[in-house]
């Protein structure tokens, strides 16, 4: 009863008051989606056909990186994002990590999976995963944001998305300082396959929220494609330049 009392002040206030869009600043009675009104949703840059997944230069070969971008060693067979991280995508993917967790990522999986949608390979992948948090890093955000997005699209395009088959086996300390052997280096090895037996001749959509050097994500396939997947195409929601 009490909820439902205060969900109704709730509504009045937002009816009353209405919230600003954390991009352009505006008050909107639209709702908003991860504190970002449907006008600056419709601002976020999208790749198109041909660019490059993370700088944007014209690329060959559809679903790829360019020469510079590309990543030494890289484990995925494909890379997709949705954008550059360029606000509002950023403030979304920021908002991912700390709050409104469920709607934006409601928002950014539904934008993944259209992007996944228009591609055979992707669509036909067998299952969708994470790449997991180290589990102190999850029992302190409650949550992998990279999983929520995994949910959402493994929902939309209806392949299973799976919780428990890799795991991070070791806390990584920050990338940031790190250049980008360093980052590599930092790492190898960190992920363990816990049930090899289910991803073996799969392939699988593997999902992240920021590609920055790529070197997690990448290790996250190696150990996946070690274990015995067949083929893994990378995706997170922005990327990041080098
Ligand atoms: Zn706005
Ligand atoms: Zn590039």
């Amino acid at each position: 009863m009490y909820r439902h009392i205060s969900s109704f002040f709730g509504s009045l206030a937002d009816f009353v008051f209405p919230p600003f869009c954390s991009h352009c600043h505006r008050r909107t009675s639209e709702g908003l989606v991860g504190g970002i009104c449907r006008g600056c949703w419709s601002l976020v840059k999208k790749w198109q056909d041909g660019q490059c997944q993370r700088c944007g230069q014209p690329v060959a070969e559809a679903g790829s990186l360019c020469r510079h971008c590309l990543i030494p060693e890289w484990s995925c067979s494909d890379i997709k994002t949705i954008g550059p991280f360029e606000a509002p995508l950023s403030e979304a993917v920021h908002r991912l990590k700390y709050s409104d967790a469920k709607s934006v990522s409601r928002r950014l999986g539904a934008m993944m999976a259209d992007i996944a949608a228009s591609e055979e390979k992707y669509k036909k992948a067998d299952m969708v995963l994470a790449v997991p948090l180290h589990n102190a890093r999850k029992r302190e955000r409650g949550y992998n944001q990279a999983q929520l997005l995994a949910d959402q699209l493994g929902k939309v395009l209806k392949i299973p998305a799976h919780h428990d088959i890799i795991f991070r086996a070791r806390h990584t300390r920050s990338q940031t300082t790190l250049n980008k052997e360093e980052r590599l280096r930092n790492v190898e090895g960190i992920f363990k396959v816990k049930s090899p037996e289910k991803i073996r001749d799969k392939t699988i959509i593997l999902i992240d929220d920021v590609l920055t050097t790529g070197a997690t994500i990448g290790s996250c396939g190696q150990s996946l494609m070690k274990a015995g997947a067949k083929r893994i195409l990378a995706m997170t929601a922005a990327a990041a330049p080098l």
